[in-house]
C-alpha cells in the first residue's frame, strides 16, 4: 500500500523527523482556514499518489489565506498522470538553501536493504541518476546490522552532502531507518530532504510503500488505506477474506491454489483468442478447504461483476477432494437461491484429481442449470470463452 504525502509525514514526524507543519484541505474554503492557522507563506499540494506533482503544476506557493485558496482552486480536480486530486496539503512554506535526495529500499534481488542518497534531489533526481550516476549513491544496508548514527553519516557522506548538512542528515536518515523498519516498509523516500535557511534538514516531501503481507502485525495500517479508491468488488472479496483480483475480461474464474489459478487465466486468455478477444475477468483463488460458504461467497463476488458472461470453475482435488468441491458447488447454488441471487450464467466446471469421478458424478446429479462438465483443461477454457462470446458480435 502507497501512502498520500500527508500520511506519509504524520508517520515521519511520529519518529521524530523533522516536516513543515502542514492541514489537510478538501475545498478551496478549508484551504483558506488551513492557511489562516498556519499563517504566512504557505504550499499548496496535491495529494495524489504519484509523483512528478511539482513539473505538472500541483505544488504552488501561495502568499496569504485568500492566495491559498486560489491556488487550490486550481489544484482541486486536476488530473496528474491519471490521478484526480481531490485534496491538498497546505503546508508552511519552507525557506530552501539546498535540495538533496534520500530513500530507503527492500532490495530483492540483493536480499537485503538500499539506501539511495544524493546532493542533487529534487525534481530532476531521475534525470541525474541517468546522466551523472556517480552524483547518486547506493549503500547496501545489512539487515543484520541495521542503520545507526554512523552508517548514517556514512551514507550522508557518500551521497556528496555538504559538511553543514551531514549531521542533521544523519539524524534524519537514522529515524528513517527506524520507521522503514518498525513499519514493515518497502520503501521510504524523502525527496527533496532539504537543507532551511536555518540550517536545519527536513523532510519536505514523502513517499512510503508499506508491505502489505505484514498487515497482519500492524493493525494500525488498515486505516491508511484510501478506501475511495478500492474497487468496490475487491473490497467486498477482502471483507469475505477471499483472495481475488478485478480483471478486464468476461470470464469469471475460480480456482484453487494460486499456480493453477495463474495458469487458469493464460489457458482462457489464450482460448479466448478464437471468440473475439474474450478473456478472465478475474482472479479468484479459493484455496484448499473450498467449503460451500468459501465457494458461495467466490460465485457470490463473481456475479456481482457485471462484466463476467461466463464462470470456469477449476479445480484440481488435492487435500480437499473434488466430490467435497462438487458439494461446494451444489450447496453454494442453494445458498445463492435462497437468498435470491440465483447463479444466472453458465458455469462451466473441470474437476481432476483426488475423486474427481465422484465429483463429477454429484454435479451430473444434482441437475444445476446452466452447469457445464468438461474434462480437460484446455476443453473447459475454451467452451467458457465460447460461452462468453455468445450474444457478443
Ligand atoms: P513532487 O514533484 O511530486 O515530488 O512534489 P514535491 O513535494 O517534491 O515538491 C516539488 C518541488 O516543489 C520541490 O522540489 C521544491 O522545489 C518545491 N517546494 C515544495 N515545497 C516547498 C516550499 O515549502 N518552499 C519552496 N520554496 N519550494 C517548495
Ligand atoms: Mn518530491
Amino acid at each position: 500500500m502507497d501512502l498520500f504525502e500527508h500520511q506519509a509525514k504524520d508517520l515521519f514526524a511520529a519518529y521524530g523527523i523533522p516536516v513543515p507543519r502542514g492541514i489537510v484541505a478538501h475545498t478551496p474554503e478549508e484551504a483558506r482556514g488551513a492557511a489562516e492557522q498556519l499563517t504566512g507563506r504557505v504550499v499548496v499540494k496535491a495529494q495524489v499518489k504519484t509523483g512528478g506533482r511539482g513539473k505538472a503544476g500541483g505544488v504552488k506557493l501561495a502568499d496569504d489565506a485568500a492566495d491559498a485558496a486560489k491556488k487550490a482552486t486550481e489544484i482541486l480536480g486536476m488530473d496528474i498522470k491519471g490521478h484526480t486530486v481531490h485534496k491538498v496539503l497546505v503546508e508552511e512554506a519552507s525557506a530552501i538553501a539546498e535540495e538533496y535526495y534520500f530513500s530507503f529500499l527492500l532490495d530483492r534481488a540483493n536480499r537485503d536493504f538500499l539506501a539511495i542518497c544524493s546532493a542533487s534531489g529534487g525534481m530532476d533526481i531521475e534525470e541525474v541518476a541517468h546522466t551523472a550516476p556517480d552524483k547518486v549513491a547506493k549503500v547496501a544496508i545489512s539487515p543484520l546490522t541495521g542503520v545507526d548514527r554512523a552508517k548514517a553519516r556514512e551514507i550522508a557522506q557518500a551521497g556528496g552532502l555538504p559538511e553543514r548538512a551531514v549531521e542533521g542528515a544523519a539524524e534524519l536518515i537514522e529515524k528513517l531507518w527506524c520507521a522503514f523498519v518498525d513499519e514493515d516498509a518497502t520503501l521510504v523516500e524523502v525527496n527533496p530532504m532539504i537543507l532551511a535557511a536555518d540550517g536545519q534538514v527536513k523532510a519536505l516531501d514523502g513517499k512510503v510503500t508499506l508491505d502489505d503481507n505484514a498487515a497482519f502485525r500492524q493493525p494500525d495500517h488498515e486505516a491508511l488505506a484510501d478506501k475511495s479508491a478500492e474497487d468496490p468488488l475487491e473490497a467486498a472479496a477482502k471483507a469475505r477474506d477471499l483472495n481475488y483480483v478485478k480483471l478486464d475480461g468476461s470470464v469469471g474464474i475460480i480456482g484453487n491454489g494460486a499456480g493453477l489459478v495463474m495458469s487458469t487465466l493464460d489457458v482462457v486468455a489464450y482460448a479466448g483468442e478464437a471468440f473475439g478477444g474474450q478473456r478472465p475477468a478475474n482472479f479468484l483463488d479459493i484455496g484448499g478447504g473450498a467449503s460451500a460458504e468459501v465457494m458461495a461467497a467466490g460465485l457470490e463476488i463473481i456475479l456481482s461483476d457485471p462484466s463476467v458472461r461466463s464462470i470456469f470453475v477449476n479445480v484440481f482435488g488435492g487435500i480437499t477432494a473434488c466430490d467435497a468441491v462438487a458439494n461446494g458447488v451444489v450447496a453454494a447454488f442453494r445458498l445463492l437461491e435462497e437468498r435470491g441471487e440465483a447463479v444466472s450464467r453458465p458455469l462451466v466446471v473441470r474437476l481432476d484429481g483426488n475423486n474427481a469421478a465422484l465429483g463429477r458424478q454429484i454435479l451430473a446429479d444434482a441437475g444445476l442449470a446452466g452447469v457445464e462438465l468438461v474434462d480437460t483443461m484446455d476443453d473447459a477454457a475454451r467452451r467458457a470463452a465460447e460461452l462468453a462470446a455468445v450474444g457478443v458480435s
